[in-house]
């Protein structure tokens, strides 16, 4: 089957974003303001406010170069908030973005939480369709932090996307990398897409190592910096998650996958079953672009790259069968 030619991504027009963020409205150090100008300052245009159990549209942030996104993380662990749930307990953490902020203020603004039993899949997948009625995107968050396995997300329906990286969550030891789970999640027959994210909290200054903020990102190729026009976008999958490369356009021609990007030693075409289109950079060497040709056997695929620090980024999956 011969795949049609078609632009994935993009060669330029993103706008950098930082999709999971704590500010002292829950247990951030900096407040809402503090962030905007931090991430502002290192070339970010976008923020999810995402802080625990507190829905928020920062709207008095929006300027005419940043735009703050209406969010918040809730979390499932089977008890009430507090030590129950601490050190050693598994938990389930998504993100909800309101992908209209205008709509149904009343009923957002109580964040709603899902019912507190672990273990029931069906009430977690009630509370999920529910807040895709309501009007919000839900990415399942960081899932080795919450000491979770193939067993307790496998089942989890009405997903966006997951955290395929969480830089806080690295800065914890606890990999905040998780390709095989993205991936695995994909073979279970789920079309979502793939985050990298920061899950700020700031407690050390930007200065000190293990600050969490800028680290992981998504670039979204939206048509301008407005509200209706970056959530087309995030639903339409036009965007990449990145902890540092850059990529620089992934098309279709001719039935050949084209892939340019900043410097890596690693350009990968992961794939639904074992095979692996690859390019590899000669040793201490880097490449800007690989091309692959197509058998449109390939069930889904996604690309992956990888710089000379061990920084990685890539784009969702793309299923064949939607090409
Ligand atoms: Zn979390
Ligand atoms: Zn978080």
């Amino acid at each position: 089957m011969k795949l049609e030619d078609r632009v994935l991504l993009p060669e330029e027009g993103f706008y950098k974003a930082n999709l999971h963020c704590h500010t002292t409205i829950s247990d951030g150090e900096l407040t809402p303001e503090e962030i905007k100008a931090a991430y502002k300052g290192q070339g970010y245009s976008i923020v999810a406010f995402t802080d625990h159990e507190q829905y928020r549209w920062h709207k008095e942030l929006d300027d005419e170069n940043f735009l703050a996104l209406a969010a918040y993380e809730t979390e499932m662990c089977g008890f009430e908030t507090g030590p129950g749930c601490w050190p050693d307990l598994k938990t389930y953490h998504l993100n909800l973005f309101d992908t209209d902020p205008t709509e149904k203020q009343e009923i957002k603004a109580q964040s709603l939480r899902p019912p507190r039993r672990y273990g029931d899949m069906a009430s977690l997948n009630e509370y999920v369709a529910a807040m895709n009625e309501l009007g919000f995107l839900v990415c399942y968050n960081h899932p080795y932090w919450s000491l979770q396995t193939y067993e307790d997300y496998k089942d989890l329906r009405g997903l966006f996307a997951m955290e395929i990286y969480n830089y806080g969550c690295e800065h914890d030891g606890l990999y905040g990398f998780h390709p095989q789970s993205y991936d695995e999640m994909l073979r279970s027959g789920q079309k979502l897409f793939a985050l990298a994210t920061d899950d700020n909290h700031d407690r050390v200054p930007f200065t000190d190592p293990l600050n969490d903020s800028f680290g992981g990102f998504v670039m979204i190729a939206a048509e301008k910096l407005a509200y209706k026009s970056v959530i087309r976008a995030l639903r339409a999958g036009r965007f990449y998650w990145s902890m540092g490369p850059e990529l620089k356009g992934v098309s279709i021609q001719d039935g050949v996958l084209r892939v340019k990007t900043s410097p890596v030693e690693k350009i990968f075409a992961i794939q639904k079953g074992r095979d692996c289109y690859k390019q590899l950079a000669p040793r201490g060497e880097t490449i800007t672009d690989a091309e692959f040709p197509l058998t449109g056997k390939e069930g889904w695929l996604r690309i992956e790259v990888r710089d000379g620090k061990g920084l990685y980024a890539g784009t969702n999956a793309y299923f064949v069968e939607d090409l």
